[in-house]
């Protein structure tokens, strides 16, 4: 990075911590040419990832939802928050490793289902009822025997 006092590209980070309200990195720097120090900040840049849903209609991607239809379906299951919130940011992280701008709910949706199968079988069978829209209780059955192999 430039030195604003004299130009010269050889400077160093001699301090670096989170801005006061942690979105962003404080670094102090100092030159080596003129040995004079500044600040600069780095700025995480968020991109904004858009789900598509089963209408086709497009809305931002909410974390919440997410966490909001977990927590529907661990209703009084031995499920901790904490796991919750663990799960939650696994799929996030895998969400937004598939480096889309835009993705269909329901490729989130699975998921969060292969995550939660994993955590809990009555929680899972709960969110792929709504999720898969179940429209018996003969898929439902089937979905339960699946799991319970
Ligand atoms: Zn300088």
């Amino acid at each position: 990075m430039k030195c604003p006092f004299c130009n010269q590209d050889n400077t160093r980070v001699v301090d670096s911590r989170p801005a006061d309200d942690n979105t962003a990195i404080r670094r102090r720097r100092m030159c080596d040419a003129c040995g004079k120090r500044f600040t600069t900040y780095e700025k995480v840049e968020t991109i904004p990832l858009i789900v598509i849903k089963k209408d086709q209609n497009r809305e931002q991607f909410d974390r919440s939802k997410i966490e909001a239809g977990v927590l529907r379906a661990c209703h009084k299951r031995p499920v901790s928050a904490e796991q919750i919130h663990r799960l939650v940011d696994d799929v996030e992280t895998e969400v937004f490793n598939l480096e889309e701008r835009e993705i269909p709910s329901s490729v989130i949706g699975e998921i969060v289902m292969d995550k939660l199968k994993d955590l809990e079988a009555v929680a899972y069978v709960r969110f792929a009822s709504v999720y898969r829209e179940f429209k018996d209780v003969n898929t439902f059955m089937d979905e339960l025997k699946k799991i319970l192999k």
